[in-house]
């Protein structure tokens, strides 16, 4: 039985697993992708110290799990199918496997706006990463929805592919923190559509146009969903405390209602959601656990 059982290999389980190692526990971490959650599918991340110049979201998380697993931490390539937090053990294809602590780093996932023919044309057109898909669409006009870090960051890294981006929002700000807001104020390959929301994707096969809900049609070859995120946190639903939007209510000492189990990134509810914080919700979970 090991020490300590983590589940999910982002920022947050990467450090746990770090932590976890080098304070002689033998950990175990559990990833059903590759490593990195959300922060590996980030083209450049710009605001992690260290790195003045910036680097890209799998170079750094690649960095990571090669610290972890030079320090002692094992990653499991597997899915995790049921978590007992009670048990403090996790089900995966090959069976339950359990330990004295859990760390549960299992990370968020993009909303959906739930408009007319999103799930359709998902992977058709629309899509809820511009690192992982916007290459296919270069020189296209394409569309980020939302006013986010994320619809930011993902405009911009879409405009530098020489898209035409129309920046589609619900209200007339942008909510993304103010060095990323300026660049997309300044970026004239940014259209901006301001106060203005998604009512369907339309195309047979794929993405041809977008309906917004003030009646225009405008034609995209593309639509990137900047919604904000929810967590992933169904498997423990009805196990630990969670708020109404399903992030695990766990304090700053990542610690749940469940002796030995610990919630630790952007799955537990909390006011900043950065890679920083994650990795630092990674180093005070696996702290506890000695
Ligand atoms: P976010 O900050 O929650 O922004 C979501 C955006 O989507 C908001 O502008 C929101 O509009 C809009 N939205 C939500 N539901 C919508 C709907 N149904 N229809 C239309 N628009 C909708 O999400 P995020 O940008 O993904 O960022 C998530 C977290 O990660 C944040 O804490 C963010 O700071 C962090 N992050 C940080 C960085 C960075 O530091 N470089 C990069 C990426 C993400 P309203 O503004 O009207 O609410």
């Amino acid at each position: 039985m090991a020490d300590v059982i983590i589940v999910g290999a982002g920022p947050a389980g990467l450090t746990a697993g770090l932590y976890a190692a080098r304070a002689g526990l033998s950990a175990v971490i559990y990833e059903k992708e590759l490593p990195g959650g959300q922060a590996g599918r980030t083209d450049q991340v710009e605001n992690y110290p260290g790195f003045p110049q910036g680097i890209g979201g799998p170079e750094l998380c690649m960095a990571m799990a090669e610290q972890a697993q030079r320090a002692g931490a094992r990653i499991e390539y597997a899915g995790v199918e049921e978590i007992d937090c009670a048990g403090r053990r996790v089900r995966t294809a090959q069976g339950w496997d359990s330990a004295r602590q859990l760390i549960l780093a299992l990370g968020a996932r993009p909303r959906t706006l739930g408009a007319a023919g999103e799930e359709r044309l998902t992977g058709r057109g629309v899509s809820y990463c511009a690192t992982c898909d916007g290459a296919f669409y270069r020189q296209k006009q394409v569309a980020v929805i939302g006013g986010g870090n994320t619809a930011g960051e993902e405009a911009l890294y879409l405009a530098n592919l020489g898209c035409h981006v129309l920046l589609v929002h619900r209200r007339d700000a942008l909510r993304a923190e103010q060095a990323v807001a300026e660049r997309v104020l300044r970026e004239e390959r940014i259209e901006k559509l301001w106060n203005s929301e998604v009512a369907a994707f339309e195309g047979e096969r794929a993405l041809e146009a977008m309906t917004l809900k003030d009646g225009r049609r405008v034609e995209v070859a593309a639509a990137f969903v900047a919604a904000g995120r929810l967590p992933e946190t169904e498997l423990v639903r009805g196990q630990l405390r969670l708020d109404e939007q399903g992030f695990i209510l766990a304090g700053e000492d990542c610690r749940t209602e469940l002796p030995g189990v610990f919630a630790a990134g952007d799955a537990r509810r909390k006011r900043l959601r950065q890679i920083i914080t994650a990795a630092a919700d990674g180093a005070v979970a696996a702290s506890q656990c000695l």
